[in-house]
C-alpha cells in the first residue's frame, strides 16, 4: 500500500479508526474525515504517534458543503487518491419502531448521513479517484439492508438507508464500469462497536477484515458490482 492514498469517513472510532490503523500500518496514507474536530485530531495524534502516516480532515457526511469543503481543502495537497471508504453512519432508531410509527426527523437525518453522505462523497471523490490506476469506492451497507432475505432488521430507516447505499453501489459500478474505478458494497458482520453494541458477535479485528481486504487486496481478487461478506459475494 506504499504510496497509496485512501480516505475513511467516520474514522474516529469503531470500524473506521480500527481500518485507519491497519491499512496506515500496511504503508498507505490514510485521510481520516471525522466530522469532531478535536475527536478527530486526537485520533489521528495516536496513530501518528505510532510511526504512521494519517492526517485529519473535517468531515461531517451528513453535509454537501462540508462534503465540498473536504474535497476543496484535499485538492489543496493531492491531485489523486486510491482507494474511498464510506464507513461514516448512524443507527439509533428506537427498538421496535415501523413504518408507521417512523419519526421524520430521524428518518431524514438517515437517509441525509448514510445515503446522501455515501452518495455525495462518491460525487465529489471520483474525479481524484479517476487518476488512479486502481481506484475502489467501498461503501459501508448492513445484512440489515439485504432485499433477499425475509427479515430486514428492527430498524427500517436503517434497513432502508442500507439498501439505498446498495443501490448507489450497483448503479455506480455500471455508470464507471469502463474506468479503473471497482465499487463495491461490504456488510461487516455484527461487530462489537458503539454501534452494535455489546453483544455483537464479531471483534473489531474480525468485522474489518473484508473492507480492509477489499482496499488493500490485488486488483485481480475483487469485482466491481458486488455486495462482499467474509471475502465473498452475498445476496443484494
Ligand atoms: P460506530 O462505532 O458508531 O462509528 C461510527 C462512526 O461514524 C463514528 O466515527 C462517527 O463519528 C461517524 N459518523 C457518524 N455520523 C457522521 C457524520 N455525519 N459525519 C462524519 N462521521 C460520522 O459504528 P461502526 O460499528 O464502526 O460502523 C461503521 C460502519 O459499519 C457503518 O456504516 C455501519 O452502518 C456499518 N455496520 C456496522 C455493523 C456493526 O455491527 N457494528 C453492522 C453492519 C454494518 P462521531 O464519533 O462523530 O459520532
Amino acid at each position: 500500500m506504499k504510496g497509496k492514498i485512501v480516505v475513511i469517513t467516520g474514522a474516529n472510532r469503531g470500524l473506521g479508526l480500527a481500518m485507519s490503523e491497519k491499512i496506515a500500518s500496511m504503508g498507505a496514507t490514510v485521510i481520516m474525515g471525522c466530522r469532531d474536530e478535536k475527536k478527530g485530531n486526537e485520533a489521528a495524534a495516536k496513530l501518528a504517534a505510532r510511526g504512521l502516516d494519517v492526517r485529519f480532515g473535517q468531515l461531517d457526511v451528513s453535509s454537501t458543503k462540508s462534503i465540498d469543503y473536504f474535497a476543496q481543502e484535499l485538492s489543496k495537497y493531492y491531485k489523486t487518491i486510491d482507494v474511498l471508504i464510506n464507513n461514516a453512519a448512524i443507527s439509533n432508531e428506537p427498538g421496535g419502531t415501523t413504518i408507521e410509527t417512523i419519526d421524520l426527523e430521524y428518518y431524514k437525518s438517515i437517509m441525509d448521513t448514510n445515503v446522501l453522505g455515501t452518495l455525495w462523497m462518491c460525487k465529489r471523490m471520483i474525479p481524484f479517484l479517476r487518476l488512479s490506476p486502481d481506484g475502489r469506492i467501498i461503501n459501508f451497507s448492513s445484512g440489515l439492508g439485504q432485499l433477499t432475505v425475509p427479515r430486514m432488521g428492527p430498524c427500517p430507516s436503517y434497513s432502508i438507508s442500507k439498501t439505498a447505499v446498495n443501490a448507489v453501489t450497483k448503479i455506480l459500478a455500471d455508470e464507471l464500469k469502463d474506468t479503473n474505478i471497482s465499487v463495491m458494497s461490504v456488510d461487516p458482520g455484527w461487530v462489537k462497536t458503539d454501534l452494535g453494541g455489546p453483544n455483537a458477535m464479531l471483534e473489531i479485528a474480525e468485522g474489518m477484515d473484508t473492507p480492509v481486504w477489499l482496499a488493500t487486496t490485488e486488483k485481480k481478487n475483487i469485482t466491481s458490482g458486488i455486495f462482499y461478506k467474509e471475502r465473498g459475494a452475498l445476496g443484494w
